[in-house]
């Protein structure tokens, strides 16, 4: 078992130095703080040598589990291998331009710009992309705003957006925060969304229709061509949210669904590290009419002087971030694409719905599965039938130095268990996943208090949730709580 290393402040003597600057050849004067500056209000701060800070916190960070240290099976999320050659390729000096660089000074990393832009009209089927904005949730915020400008244009704002109760909780959040009222629709007992029943909902009022396909259950929205049709002659729109991406990619184009605007999570499909709130990209693509409302900055090419320049103004919603976006991610996403190569992008699909549906088939016959249609790179398992509950398996797995799944989402299924293997997963660890569960389901049936009194092995046991929500400490204090 790990242990929680001690406080810092146990390190911590009086004189101990962590750094120390020689004098200053300029006098002491220009680096002498003037005391009203120093702060007076740390009592005890520690004083520590500079090896034992690194020490500290390096050992800190062993405590953290991450794809590098093991199994990651988080739902929705795509917790993939990530490459270490794109973190390799991204360190390169010429990537770190500053942003206000002159162009001709950049031209190469322009090109990454608009490379990787060319790459991802070609796989969704999109005709135009923007790669700005930092995040699937950020995409989505951008996409919806495109669909108000594009609507006002044609002088129909319109108010209500459509919204499966199997979407990704940030859809909602996303149309909300573009202005639009959100109405929830149900999906039908394949887990999918009924042509009829969407257009039950279609009137003028409606402007959009958000789905995330894959859906949150993991299985295809095969209506979307239907669905698409019946909301474009209601003069609606059709957001598809492509996070899941990895579960159709180089064999399905969104843009040939019908889906008018797109946004891909390239910290997930496409490989950069994510999990910790570091930088993401949200890439939105439009449809061919909706191109002019896309954000700026945009970059051009001259293909016949191969040069590439930047447009900063047009008819659309603005900017949305600054500078180019989380250009590092654009090189780590470029980078994949070409060592992959175009004709193994559909082998990650592949490897990503064989993964998920070899779990699929060990599982199914210890866990409830409440919707039984085909499954791509995900599966949603129940706690239905079960005298324990989703979070105790999942508290339980962290004895085996296991990630939980996704738990208790979607919430139309009852204790949801969402599975996402990933394609970068090898048999072996799939395997010891899936001895892992039935270990912990048959400790379930005979002994539920393991369950329950899971996890026994981390450094930190069981949290009382709720008092932990509501009674949040994020700072040492030092008498109440140290
Ligand atoms: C992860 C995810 C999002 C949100 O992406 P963020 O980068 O976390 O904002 C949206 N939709 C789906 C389906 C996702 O899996």
């Amino acid at each position: 078992m790990k242990k929680l290393p001690e406080l810092i402040f146990a390190a911590g003597k009086e004189g101990k130095v962590g750094y120390a600057y020689s004098a200053c050849e300029f006098g002491d004067d220009l680096i002498a703080v003037d005391a009203e500056h120093l702060r007076q209000d740390i009592e005890d701060f520690p004083q520590v040598s500079e090896v034992e800070i690194v020490r500290h916190y390096t050992n800190l960070s062993h405590l953290n589990h991450s794809v590098d240290s093991g199994f990651y099976p988080l739902g929705s999320c795509t917790m993939k291998y990530n490459p270490k050659i794109n973190e390799k390729i991204a360190a390169f000096e010429e990537f770190s331009a500053h942003p206000y660089s002159p162009h001709h000074l950049v031209q190469g990393n322009l090109e990454v710009i608009k490379d990787l832009e060319e790459w991802l009209c070609k796989l969704t089927g999109m005709p135009a992309f923007t790669l700005t904005p930092a995040a699937g949730a950020h995409g989505e915020f951008v996409g919806m705003q495109i669909i108000r400008k594009y609507l006002s244009s044609k002088g129909e704002p319109r108010k209500i957006v459509l919204i499966p109760d199997s979407a990704h909780g940030t859809n909602p959040a996303s149309a909300h925060f573009a202005g639009y009222e959100i109405k929830e629709i149900p999906s039908n007992e394949e887990g999918i969304l009924d042509t009829a029943v969407v257009k039950e909902h279609l009137n003028e009022d409606v402007a959009a229709l958000m789905m995330t396909n894959p859906n949150t259950l993991g299985i295809f929205e095969k209506n979307i061509v239907e669905i698409a049709a019946a909301l474009h002659e209601n003069g609606s729109l059709l957001y598809m949210d492509g996070a899941n991406m990895n579960a159709f990619m180089g064999i399905v184009r969104p843009g040939d669904l019908g889906a008018d605007v797109l946004h891909l999570n390239l910290h997930k499909t496409f490989a950069t590290p994510h999990g910790g709130g570091g930088p993401g990209s949200g890439p939105v693509g439009v449809a061919a009419h909706l191109k002019e409302f896309l954000p700026v900055p945009l970059v051009d090419e001259n293909k016949d002087t191969k040069q590439f320049s930047v447009r900063y103004f047009n008819e659309g919603i603005g900017r949305v971030k600054n500078y180019y976006g989380n250009f590092l991610v654009l090189v780590r996403a470029l980078v994949y694409l070409y060592s992959l190569g175009r004709e193994n992008l559909d082998k990650v699909a592949e490897d990503a719905v064989l993964n998920a549906n070899y779990i699929r088939k060990k599982l199914e016959p210890l866990l409830d599965l409440p919707y039984k249609s085909r499954t791509l790179h995900e599966v949603v398992f129940s706690d239905k039938n079960l005298n324990v509950k989703t979070l105790d398996i999942a508290k339980r797995l962290l004895d085996f130095g296991i990630h939980p799944f996704t738990i208790y989402f979607p919430l139309i299924v009852h204790g949801a268990m969402m599975i996402e293997p990933t394609e970068t997963e090898s048999k072996e660890t799939l395997d010891a996943f899936i001895a892992a569960m039935k270990q912990v389901l048959q400790e379930a049936a005979e002994n539920p208090e393991i369950l329950e009194n899971a996890p026994h092995h981390t450094p930190v046991r069981r949290l009382d949730e709720v008092y932990a929500a509501r009674k949040l400490i994020i700072k040492w204090q030092k008498e109440e709580n140290n």
